[in-house]
């Protein structure tokens, strides 16, 4: 925290860490790869094509109206609070005076943390799929409200005991056609998959894998809880909605359900991670790297619904948090009597 503040006092020292991260080696035109030079109004000219480009153009950070010192600030949040914040939290620490700037801020953080071709999982490999979603604080049991998403859960399993990785996704329907795809997304070929008896996981053997597969009547046989079949997936299905009820209270509607699990499976996969600064570090990167996500697509519902995800209202843009050395302002107005 105190390295963080001291790095970014100001907006262009962010915007001298977004440079570092994108040109590491220097600028390179986005276009040919070749060098440049610095304009004076900050943009860079490449010196092949005369093209110009800025830090943040073609990145998530393109056009934003939002100072990059109040940027880095959320991101710090994001990636250093262990369950993450929601976007109510976001605009009453920051004052960050409308919502739903708040709120797409931390949506576009969110949509940069699947990285394509990103390692698959691997080893003994955990697969079920259950419903997520709907659920609202204070509705317990099935009583729950709003629409689930049946979503496939894939968790690295380690022996004796333990778990790795986890990747999480929606299916459309739990028949063969929708888990293998999952299957093969997310999960290496040759890994020994563990699933129940259910028979869209039929034919995994053909895509390359080690199928292993526990029935609910033999645990019975046994004399084991045939609950407990898969307790990987079962204790990260969990943690998930435990999750999206504390953190988000509810508040994850089902047309961005997807990316909320998204930030689930990013934090889960760093649970262990000792240094938040490189969380911080790895976000950023992400985001640098990233193509700019308009509003409407954040807005646009994956699924049809009823109801807009958000409610019209005004969007405003934050002042930056770059202040100058106050010089010890209380000293200025003298102790305020107190008898
Ligand atoms: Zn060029």
């Amino acid at each position: 925290m105190g390295e963080f503040q001291a790095w970014f006092r100001t907006d262009a020292d962010c915007l001298d860490y977004l440079e570092w991260l994108r040109w590491p080696g220097g600028f390179a035109g986005p276009d040919c790869g070749l060098g440049g030079w610095r304009l004076g109004d900050g943009r860079f000219m490449c010196s092949g094509c005369g093209g110009r480009t800025s830090v943040t153009a073609g990145t998530i950070f393109d056009r934003t109206r939002t100072p990059l010192t109040v940027w880095f600030s959320v991101c710090w949040l994001f990636a250093t609070g262990k369950d993450g914040l929601s976007a109510l939290s976001v605009k009453r620490t920051l004052e960050i005076g409308s919502y739903q700037t708040a709120w797409a801020m931390l949506h576009r953080l969110r949509s940069v943390l699947v990285r394509p071709g990103r390692d698959r999982l691997a080893g003994a490999v955990e697969v079920d799929e259950t419903y997520i979603g709907g659920e609202e604080p204070g509705l317990s049991g099935g009583r729950a409200k709003g629409k689930k998403m049946l979503t496939g859960i894939a968790v690295e399993v380690r022996e004796p005991k333990g778990f790795g990785r986890c990747r999480m996704g929606p299916l459309a329907d739990a028949s063969a056609a929708s888990l293998h795809p999952f299957v093969k997304d997310h999960v290496e070929p040759g890994a020994r998959i563990i699933t129940d008896g259910w028979q869209g996981y039929s034919g995994l053997e053909k895509l390359g894998y080690v199928h292993d597969r526990r029935s609910q009547r033999a645990a019975r046989a046994h004399g084991e809880d045939p609950g407990e079949l898969l307790p990987a997936v079962h204790r990260v299905a969990s943690l998930a909605k435990r999750w999206l009820l504390g953190t988000h209270q509810g508040s994850a509607d089902d047309a961005h359900l997807p990316t909320y699990l998204n930030e689930f499976v990013f934090r889960f996969n760093r649970r262990r991670s000792r240094s938040r600064g490189m969380v911080f570090y790895r976000v950023l990167e992400l985001a640098i790297s990233h193509d700019p996500v308009r509003y409407q697509d954040l807005i646009v519902a994956k699924r049809p619904r009823a109801v807009p995800p958000v409610p019209p209202q005004v969007r405003g843009h934050p002042p930056s948090l770059e202040r100058p050395p106050a010089n010890r302002p209380w000293r200025a107005v003298g102790p305020s009597s107190s008898g």
